[in-house]
């Protein structure tokens, strides 16, 4: 009798002290969810730095990067989120920097075909390189 007792206190112990405190959880999507700056994200591609090297080929596990030679010391890039496994490593291994892993995680695509999204180069020097979705 003294243990249920016991227990019943502890318990409306612990729903009391949760009127008070702080939601674990948000209401998302209604909430934006801010990751933390270490979480591994959507690669992202800056075609002004990149020299064509293929390293991130070479290194990617899921072969999701295909660099393309566009023009004259012009390459452009398409990572296929739907392989990406979202390890960094092209980031790790491109000596120019050229790949940075953003927070975006919001990457879901109701065709498989746009899940594949294209880094342009950029058309003149100073202007930011377009993004787009495959097909
Ligand atoms: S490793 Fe960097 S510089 Fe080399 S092709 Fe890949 S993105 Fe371009
Ligand atoms: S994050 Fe990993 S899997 Fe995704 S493109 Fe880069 S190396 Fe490939």
């Amino acid at each position: 009798m003294k243990e249920r007792h016991h227990r019943l206190g502890s318990m409306l112990e612990a729903v009391l002290g949760s009127l008070f405190r702080k939601p674990a959880t948000i209401r998302y999507p209604f909430e934006k969810f801010v990751m933390p700056k270490d979480f591994r994200g959507q690669p992202k591609f800056h075609s002004e730095k990149c020299t064509g090297c293929r390293l991130c080929i070479r290194d990617c596990p899921a072969q999701a990067i295909t660099i393309t030679k566009i023009g004259e010391k012009k390459f452009e890039a398409s990572i296929d989120l739907g392989r990406c496994v979202y390890c960094a490593q092209c980031a790790e291994t491109c000596p120019r920097k050229v790949i940075d892993i953003s927070t975006d995680f919001e990457l879901a695509q109701l065709e498989r075909g746009k899940l594949k999204v294209v880094f342009h180069a950029e058309a003149a020097s100073g202007s930011c390189p377009e993004e787009s979705t495959g097909d």
